[in-house]
């Protein structure tokens, strides 16, 4: 696939990220976003920006979508002026979003049945991990699509792991996030119990991180981003309540009754009080005993 276009729709923390390791990979990229700020620093970067999905599918026939929500998924594919309209015949989108398994299943059958093939391949690792190529991917699709995607996904990732069926990479994607909301909150209410009792919270977290109580949150987030209150992630308070709130709904589907799960979402919900969309998703910590 070297020097094969592939056309990043959505240039945000992650997008951009993405873009700027395909370009580093060989890649050409094209490009396009809705923000005015995104295209201006994906096209110094040197994406190649266009105004319209209509004027990327002129460009190639291998997307990269990184956006929001599922709502804008759609948009993007089945909205007017949208990839089910104009991208050229067989072509292949991969869905890094971290979106909803019931649309994500709607629009790989949607898209099928014109001939082109879906993966959704939802990301760990933040805006990083995406510049550094070092992302997790938790996959779902056709195991065609996927050969055919690896490349890209390659490029993009130091692990892919693929659940199953379309779907599957979001459900397994909901499922992560929700650990990592439950565990930012417990994890700051052992930190508050041990500063109660007179400990450190740097030599507390390096006790834990020693021990079997660690885990990416312990390890990562407390020392990058919490203990020197640096709040700089890349990943929204925003974006992870969509996600508790996703993961609580589909316990809900499942009909599968996880009461510490439903305690997490709660604590995620209400944040919504006190704790802004922009503010960074480690801010949480605050409502888990450690504000001000
Ligand atoms: P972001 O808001 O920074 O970027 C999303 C971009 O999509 C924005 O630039 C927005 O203008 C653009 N967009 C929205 N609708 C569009 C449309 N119709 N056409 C073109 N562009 C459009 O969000 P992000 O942090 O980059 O996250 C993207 C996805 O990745 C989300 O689903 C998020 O949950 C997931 N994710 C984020 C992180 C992280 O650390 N930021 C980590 C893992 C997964």
């Amino acid at each position: 696939m070297a020097n094969k276009t592939v056309g990043v729709i959505g240039l945000g923390a992650m997008g951009y990220g993405m873009a700027k390791t395909l370009l580093r990979e060989g890649f050409q990229v094209a490009g396009t976003d809705l923000g005015e700020a995104q295209r201006a620093a994906a096209a110094e970067l040197g994406v190649q920006m266009v105004d319209s999905i209509a004027a990327l599918c002129e460009l190639t026939d291998t997307f990269v979508l990184s956006l929001p929500m599922a709502k804008h998924v759609q948009a993007v594919i089945q909205g007017e002026g949208g990839l089910l309209e104009h991208a050229p015949a067989g072509s292949l989108m991969i869905d890094t979003s971290t979106s909803e398994p019931d649309i994500t299943r709607d629009l790989a059958g949607c898209l099928a049945s014109k001939g082109h093939q879906m993966l959704d391949a939802p990301v760990s690792g933040g805006p990083a991990g995406a510049a550094a190529g070092t992302m997790v991917m938790v996959v779902g699709g056709e195991a065609a699509a996927l050969d055919r995607a690896m490349p890209v996904l390659d490029a993009l990732s130091s692990k892919v792991v693929h659940l199953g069926d379309s779907g599957s990479g979001h459900v397994a994607k909901l499922i992560n996030n929700l650990l990592c909301a439950a565990h930012l909150v417990t994890t700051a209410e052992a930190v508050a119990l041990g500063k109660r009792a007179g400990l450190d919270p740097a030599l507390l977290i390096e006790g834990l991180n020693a021990g079997s109580g660690r885990s990416a949150i312990s390890e990562v987030n407390f020392p990058r981003w919490i203990l020197n209150e640096g709040f700089d992630s890349g990943f929204t308070m925003q974006l992870m309540r969509k996600d508790v709130r996703l993961a609580k709904k589909l316990a809900a589907d499942m009909q599968l009754e996880l009461p510490v799960a439903e305690q997490i979402a709660q604590i995620w919900a209400a944040s919504e009080d006190n704790i802004a969309d922009a503010d960074d998703f480690n801010c949480i910590i605050k409502n888990a005993g450690l504000g001000e």
